[in-house]
């Protein structure tokens, strides 16, 4: 059976500032992301009584910590021109009417996945993206496109996901935010999708719910 910890309980550990094994307590501290994105407040750990460094976190702690993982927000903001954000939001509004501009997150986290997980569709996007790309600049040579900041607070999980595939591809942040452009107008205006309409629908009843 896991042991359970009260607040003040004695135990042992090594710590890695003193150097040995040191004398600790449980008490409540603020316990940091390894990736610096933040912090958890207020966790049982165990502390070190000579330096007050936290040495370890029981398995009581974790569902907290696991909690404020999940909800935590990491800024994500690129700049698109006008029309890149009207086709996200055409295709949220054909997903759920009643969810457009919110729905732009977990779009981009939709495709982002699958750009993970499917290295097919990524083969595809590398190979299409410069042609998509030249085919935009053509277009906003025509007249004068206004620029848009898309903003929003990603789970650190998308932010993950970000990271990974950036350093898979040597894509940029934004060049993956317009990739994910691309394969929405595909799946939802120029070849419309029927999958992943009917994935979206699902991920929009839980957005929802
Ligand atoms: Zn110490």
């Amino acid at each position: 059976m896991t042991k359970f910890y009260e607040p003040g309980d004695k135990s042992q550990a090594i710590c890695p500032h003193c150097k040995g094994l040191v004398a600790t307590t449980f008490a409540y501290r603020n316990v940091a992301f390894n990736d610096g994105s933040g912090f958890v407040p207020n966790v049982l750990v165990s502390v070190c009584d000579h330096c007050d460094a936290n040495l370890a976190i029981p398995a009581q702690s974790t569902p907290a910590i696991r909690r404020a993982r999940e909800s935590a927000s990491i800024p994500l903001e690129v700049n698109l021109r006008a029309p890149e954000l009207e086709i996200l939001d055409t295709a949220a509004y054909e997903i759920d009417q009643d969810a457009t501009s919110r729905f732009r997150k977990p779009l981009i986290a939709y495709y982002l996945q699958r750009l993970q997980a499917d290295a097919t569709l990524l083969e595809t996007a590398r190979h299409d993206f410069p042609i998509w790309m030249e085919e935009r600049k053509s277009i906003y040579a025509r007249c004068s496109i206004p620029k848009r900041r898309l903003s929003f607070k990603v789970t650190p999980r998308t932010q993950a996901l970000m990271v990974e595939l950036q350093e898979k591809t040597g894509w940029q942040k934004t060049s993956l935010v317009r990739i994910v452009v691309m394969l929405v107008k595909r799946d939802f205006i120029s070849q419309p999708s029927p999958e992943a309409l009917s994935d979206l629908r699902q991920v929009a009843a839980v957005v929802n719910a």
